[in-house]
């Protein structure tokens, strides 16, 4: 939840990649009924990246997302990341969720986004995981701003055969 939106999937301790990779911020989501943001994906206008995407709230609110204080606006970003969740949530069936990126950093976000799933999930997946510990569920990467770069140097010494 960044400049973009996207997604990844870990499955047995190995991403999911298929065919090309999941672009899981282009989802198609329920647009709010009094939104009239068109959106900024410049190939599906309101899919999730369109409508949440840090680009998407600097051109919806013409202020940059770290500058954005109105409780409103996060609620909406919730609204729409969630169903993005919601989503992940019915078809990968993760045991844990990790928000990263410089949206996710807004504390009060990440406060609407666990109260929004379990309001939305209405209870349909019935998890201690997310009826109680909604908090451990939904969590922020553990290394912060270093989670890409350690990601992409784990990948690499994946590929030269370094193990750990
Ligand atoms: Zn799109």
């Amino acid at each position: 939840m960044g400049t973009g939106t996207g997604a990844g999937a870990l499955v047995n301790g190995e991403l999911v990649h298929g065919l090309l990779h999941p672009e899981m911020g282009h989802i198609f989501i329920r647009k709010h009924p009094d939104d009239l943001f068109p959106g900024i994906c410049p190939y599906h206008h309101d899919c999730l990246e369109g409508l949440a995407s840090g680009k998407a709230l600097e051109k919806r609110y013409l202020i940059k997302g770290q500058e954005l204080t109105d409780e409103s606006a996060w609620q909406l970003e919730a609204y729409y990341l969630v169903q993005g969740i919601m989503n992940y949530i019915l078809t990968l069936s993760p045991e844990l969720i990790i928000l990263g990126g410089g949206v996710s950093k807004q504390s009060i976000l990440l406060e609407y986004i666990r109260e929004y799933v379990v309001k939305m999930l209405n209870v349909y997946i019935n998890s201690n995981k997310i009826l109680n510990n909604i908090n451990s569920y939904i969590i922020n990467p553990s290394l912060g701003d270093n989670a890409g770069i350690m990601g992409a140097l784990a990948l690499g010494l994946k590929v030269i055969g370094v193990n750990k």
